[in-house]
Order: structure tokens, then C-alpha cells, then sequence
């Protein structure tokens, strides 16, 4: 075992760079902290410019061959990978608990089976790429997906494991090669992506990890003009970064960023269903693109919801995410915790009004209490920028239009959930702005769908079909069904 490696419950972690099937360690490093205890984890490689410059080579070096796979013989290297990933299931769980506060249960029964997912699901569904014909009078179209080339992917510490293979597995099936830049504040589970490839015999190059800081590895990696494609899932104004150093060289993004997704609860709602699934929102701590973070319920029952809603929260267990009993778990890092306790500081000195939280947790220093806030008007800077935290906002309505126009109200628009009788939520959410809607429901997530937010929220769709017009250079071979003669009268 390399000495260099970081050991968490008795897995060791390569802290290094995976280029062109090989680990590679850098001469400056950056130290990592566990959110749980914040007991320093180890050292991790740092991305510097011959880094990023090797991996993309190797990227392109590899690309000409994986490219020239078709699906059906690229299915077996995947499926592969993902029996690797299943392999390393309980070290994946225990890792991401300790390295980004992910609770062990929901590794276990959500991320870790859901990343397996992520790889075999894109294989198999890109055996029918290049199957669509378009019938026309005139012509007989035989549409392409070609492979882009190399494709850089750069995922946040939220959901490390379940964001990387969900880009990675489409972008690998269409035939590209990769570059994962992890996020800095929980970068283990994507080195032990690079073993779980590395096992199932993926070619040297076609899949590479480069560690390292967004400031500079990657910064450097989505400036590089020799890169096809960028999908970043992130922040705005990372996205607004990135946007212009890829836009330089007109490399395409897609960029799944941040939320201010509103919780609609109508008149005629199941109020313990609601409340129940409104408890939820405090998943992660909070940490969660996809909450419903903005609460905007009906006055006539506001009250009897507010009483519903606190009894469930009053019951969320906050403590070790590696205790099973857990249900809430830390905030990832100390700046964070710092930013969450400003948004609720800032908006009660506003005139803002607890309903329950609001304080650190006495559980540890990186916990904090689920909390809800309201007397609030919808310019107030916690009703319109995203937190990312246990802290959520309540205002009441007192018609469908003003609950659509309370919804709409901000630059944000992923996602939303809307509760009421059937016919009614749906014609609500219909009119909400989103990328997404949960009617009566929340956080059911097919990859055969389309993801991604509108506004804000980020530009284009990945998921089933639409990963696949990302990831691939569509093509149209166009093939004339009557014998054809150049004419300069032809239309
Ligand atoms: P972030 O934007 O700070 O960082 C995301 C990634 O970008 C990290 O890997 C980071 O190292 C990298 N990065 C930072 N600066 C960069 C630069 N200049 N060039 C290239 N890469 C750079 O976001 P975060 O704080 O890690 O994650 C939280 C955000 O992610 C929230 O806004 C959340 O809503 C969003 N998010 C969105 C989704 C979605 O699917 N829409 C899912 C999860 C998280």
C-alpha cells in the first residue's frame, strides 16, 4: 500500500492525480477535513498546469480508439465499471459519509446502487443511438451521434459520487473521453472511481481524474481549447466563470447550478403528506439543489400546516451521518456553517420571524438547527438567493395567481413541488418556471427524463436522450430518394 494514501475506516484512498491509467502525485498538495469532526482527513494532490496538460493529452490520445468502439463493444468496459463500482460499495459509502457528510444509509441506498445505475442505464440506452432515420418525401436522413471528443466534467462536494457518474456514464457510453476535476472539499470517492476504472480495464486515457482547487486545475482545464464539451454542476457564479473561459473557444457547457425552488402547498392538500415530505427539504443538511426551499402556502391552512410541518421536524434526528439513526447530518465546511448563520442573522435583523431554528446545533460545530423563517417579503435577500443549508422560508398566499406569481418571483428556476388535489396542483405547476415540478411528490428522479433549470438555474438538459445531444456532434447524412440532378431552379 502506498504510505501516501488516505485512510478512512480502513480504506485507502489514492490522494493522487488517475492520468492515463497511472497515479500521479503533485509537488503541492492541499490538506482536507472531514465535515463530521473536522479531523484532518490527509493531503491532496493539487492540479497544476502539467497536470491538467497531461490528462487532456491523454484524453486525446485515447479518444481515436474508444470513438471508434461502437456501443455495443464500449457496454461490456461499462458495465464492467460498474460491477467495480459495486465492489467498492461499502468503502464508496464510508468515504463519502466521511468525506462530505453524505449519511451512510443513503449512500448505501441511494448514491452508491444509483451510481452503478448511472453507468449501465447510459450504456445500454446508447445501443439505440444511432438507430433513428428520419423517413422524408425527398430524403432518407441517417442521423449520427458522434462522440465530441474530450469532455471535462466538474462536480461539486454535495453528491461527489451520484453527479460525476451521472455525467460520466453518458459522456463514456457516447464514445468521449474524460477529465473529472472532483470538488476540493470531497474529492475520495472520485479516486476510488479512478480504481473501480482502473479494475474493469477502461483503455489508459479514456477516463482520467485531475484533483485540485476550481481556481486553478479547473480554470485551467475548461480554458484549454483542445477540450470538446464542459459539464459542470455548481455554483452561479462559478457557471458565469466558466461560461466565458470555455465561450473563448466556443466549447460548448452544460451547467446545472443553484435553487430557490418553491414548496407549494394549495387549500386542498393532504397537510401531513406535505408536511412530512416538507421535513425532507432538511436532507443533507439542506444541501440540496432540488429542495424546495421556498415555502408558499395557502393562508387558510397556513397555521394547521406550520404546527403539522414542526412536529416532523421536531423529530429529525441531527447527528453523525455514520450513525444509521441519523437523519440530519453536518454542513460541509466552516465557511459554510458561517454563510448559513449570516442569511439567518441578516434576515432577522431585517424583521424576519423564527418559526423553529435558527442557531448552530449543539451536536457539533459544522451542525445546524433546521430551521424556518418568514414574515418575509419576496425582495428579501433569504426569499431570493440560495442558501444551501438547513434554512428554509414560508410566506402564504391567498389565491392560485399569487401563488404562481410568489413562485416565479425569483432569478432561480430548477425545480419545485407543488401539493394539492390532483387536477389543481398539476394546472399550478404547470404554470411554474421551472426545469422541473413534483406534483403531490418529491424527488423522483428517472434517467430516462430530462434535468436541469431554466433562468438561473443553469443552460440545457442532461438525462436519457438529452445527455446524449450534449455529449455527442449530431449529424444529418442525407441521402436523396430519387436519383438527384443539380439545378440552379431547384428550391
Ligand atoms: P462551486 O461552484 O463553488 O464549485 C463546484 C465545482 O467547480 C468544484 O469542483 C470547484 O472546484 C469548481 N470550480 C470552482 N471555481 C472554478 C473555476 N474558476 N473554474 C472551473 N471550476 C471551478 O459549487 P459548490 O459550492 O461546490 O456546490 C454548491 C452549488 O452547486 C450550489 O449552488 C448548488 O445548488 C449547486 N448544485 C447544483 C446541482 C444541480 O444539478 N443543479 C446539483 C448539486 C449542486
Amino acid at each position: 500500500m502506498d504510505n501516501r494514501n488516505i485512510d478512512i475506516a480502513g480504506v485507502a484512498i489514492s490522494p493522487d492525480h488517475y492520468i492515463d491509467g497511472r497515479r500521479v502525485a503533485s509537488a503541492e498538495t492541499f490538506e482536507l477535513f472531514s465535515p463530521i469532526d473536522q479531523r484532518l482527513l490527509g493531503r491532496v494532490s493539487e492540479g497544476l498546469d502539467e497536470h491538467v496538460d497531461a490528462a487532456i493529452r491523454a484524453a486525446a490520445q485515447a479518444f481515436p480508439a474508444w470513438s471508434a468502439l461502437d456501443a455495443a463493444t464500449r457496454k461490456p468496459y461499462l458495465d464492467r465499471f460498474a460491477a467495480e463500482i459495486g465492489k467498492r460499495a461499502d468503502a464508496l459509502c464510508q468515504v463519502e459519509s466521511n468525506d462530505a457528510g453524505v449519511l451512510l444509509s443513503r449512500m448505501r441506498h441511494g448514491v452508491v446502487p444509483r451510481a452503478m445505475l448511472n453507468i449501465t442505464w447510459f450504456a445500454e440506452h446508447a445501443l439505440t443511438l444511432q438507430q433513428r432515420p428520419i423517413e422524408t418525401e425527398q430524403a432518407h436522413h441517417r442521423v449520427r451521434h458522434d462522440p465530441a471528443g474530450v469532455v471535462v466534467i466538474i462536480t461539486p462536494w454535495n453528491a461527489p459520487l451520484m453527479l460525476s457518474t451521472w455525467k460520466l456514464g453518458p459522456a463514456l457510453a457516447a464514445g468521449n473521453c474524460c477529465v473529472l476535476k472532483p470538488p476540493e472539499w470531497a474529492p475520495l470517492t472520485c479516486s476510488l472511481l479512478a480504481d473501480a476504472a482502473h479494475a474493469a480495464g477502461l483503455p489508459p486515457g479514456v477516463f482520467n481524474v485531475v484533483q485540485g482547487t476550481g481556481a486553478r486545475a479547473g480554470a485551467k482545464l475548461v480554458s484549454d481549447p483542445r477540450i470538446a464539451r464542459v459539464s459542470f454542476t455548481g455554483s452561479v457564479p462559478t457557471a458565469k466563470w466558466i461560461a466565458q473561459a470555455a465561450g473563448a473557444n466556443l466549447v460548448p457547457c452544460s451547467l446545472e447550478l443553484g435553487g430557490k425552488s418553491p414548496f407549494i402547498v394549495l387549500d386542498d392538500a393532504d397537510l401531513d403528506n406535505a408536511a412530512a415530505t416538507g421535513a425532507l427539504m432538511y436532507r443533507n443538511a439542506g444541501q440540496v439543489c432540488l429542495a424546495g426551499t421556498r415555502f408558499l402556502v395557502h393562508e387558510r391552512i397556513a397555521e394547521r400546516f406550520i404546527d403539522t410541518m414542526r412536529g416532523y421536524v421536531e423529530r429529525l434526528n441531527i447527528g453523525d451521518p455514520r450513525d444509521e439513526a441519523t437523519e440530519v447530518g453536518p454542513i460541509i465546511h466552516p465557511r459554510q456553517v458561517e454563510r448559513v448563520n449570516g442569511f439567518v442573522e441578516r434576515a432577522v435583523a431585517g424583521g424576519a420571524r423564527l418559526l423553529w431554528g435558527g442557531q448552530p446545533h449543539p451536536f457539533g460545530a459544522q451542525y445546524y438547527q433546521p430551521t424556518m423563517l418568514t414574515n418575509l417579503q419576496q425582495h428579501d435577500e433569504i426569499v431570493q438567493n440560495e442558501v444551501f443549508g438547513p434554512v428554509l422560508t414560508l410566506q402564504t398566499f391567498a389565491s392560485d395567481e399569487e401563488a404562481i406569481a410568489l413562485a416565479n418571483g425569483t432569478d432561480y428556476g430548477l425545480g419545485g413541488v407543488c401539493y394539492g388535489a390532483q387536477d389543481h396542483a398539476v394546472a399550478v405547476a404547470d404554470r411554474v418556471r421551472t426545469g422541473f415540478i413534483w406534483v403531490n411528490s418529491f424527488g423522483i428522479r428517472d434517467l430516462a427524463a430530462p434535468f436541469g433549470g431554466i433562468k438561473r438555474s443553469g443552460i440545457g438538459r442532461e438525462g436519457g436522450d438529452w445527455s446524449f445531444e450534449f455529449f455527442c456532434d449530431v449529424k444529418d447524412i442525407v441521402v436523396p430518394k430519387k436519383p438527384f440532378r443539380a439545378s440552379f431552379s431547384q428550391r
